[in-house]
């Protein structure tokens, strides 16, 4: 098989959470591109993102549902299941933020955060680890990170929490399934330019702090980060298991 034939999709299921917009929206659609069909989650329907991926030729299910409730994820895997039979690759993308200092912080913003971060992230790759076992094929499961899988942060108690923890249970998962050909690793985008950064852009002060620290020289896309999703989904990594991929524009490296 050809190096660029290994990065094809085609055939492949792949569920995207928080695929309306921002990161998971361009992770979908370079998912279709190189040929899979997609379960776009959200909490609403991704409608957008299905008619992007229509147009590729692939197929585009919708699943609208709030990920932090118990009951959710069974849905999930069920749906895609109804609808594509099958399940090959699972991008754990949808996330949140909430933004206070350490000595106001609230339960409320410490366990909503937990919630969809990191116990949505664990047991929907259970139930579709579950799943790729009993189909026997191996699969693929990608975590999104952050920058705070590895720095502290400021401000954002919960997120920093929540990311530290998707860099070491993506190794344990890797750990755990590598004997069932399924790879878990963890893509660790930048400052991306997302409706969830929008508020450090608009501070004027902290947008040039970050910029100066970037040594691109500029915020990442979301498009940015199309390349290292279809690589990790493909059979082109199957021997990478359990890294933390920066999509940093170098940030880390400084
Ligand atoms: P975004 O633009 O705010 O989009 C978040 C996505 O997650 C939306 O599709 C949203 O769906 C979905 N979502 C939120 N809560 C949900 C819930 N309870 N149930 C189901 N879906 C839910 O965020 P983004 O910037 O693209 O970030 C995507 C991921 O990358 C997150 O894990 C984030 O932490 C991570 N990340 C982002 C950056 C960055 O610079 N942007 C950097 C590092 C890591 P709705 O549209 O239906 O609300």
């Amino acid at each position: 098989m050809s190096i660029l034939d290994q990065f094809r999709l085609d055939g492949k299921v792949a569920i995207v959470t928080g695929a309306t917009r921002g990161l998971g929206r361009a992770i979908a659609i370079a998912l279709a591109e190189a040929g899979a069909d997609i379960a776009a989650m959200a909490t609403r329907d991704a409608t957008e993102t299905k008619a992007e991926i229509e147009k590729r030729g692939r197929r585009c299910l919708t699943i609208a549902g709030d990920i932090a409730e118990r009951g959710c994820v069974e849905n999930i895997v069920s749906a895609t299941l109804a609808g594509f039979k099958r399940i090959d690759i699972l991008v754990n993308n949808a996330g949140i933020i909430r933004r206070g200092a350490v000595t106001e912080f609230t339960e409320k913003d410490w366990d909503d955060v937990m919630d969809v971060n990191i116990r949505a992230l664990f047991f929907l790759s259970q139930a579709a680890a579950k799943v790729m076992i009993q189909q026997g094929q191996g699969g693929k499961i990608i975590n999104i990170a952050s920058m705070l899988s590895f720095q502290g942060g400021i401000r954002i108690a919960s997120y920093t929490a929540s990311k530290g923890a998707v860099r070491t249970l993506t190794m344990l998962l890797a750990n755990e399934l590598a004997p069932h050909n399924i790879q878990c690793n963890a893509i660790a985008p930048g400052y991306m330019a997302t409706d969830n950064t929008a508020p450090l852009r608009a501070d004027t002060k902290r947008n040039a702090e970050i910029l100066a620290r970037i040594p691109a020289g500029r915020w990442g896309s979301p498009e940015d980060l199309q390349g290292a999703a279809v690589f990790l989904a493909s059979r082109a990594s199957d021997y990478v298991n359990g890294c933390t991929l920066a999509v940093d524009g170098g940030w880390l490296a400084r």
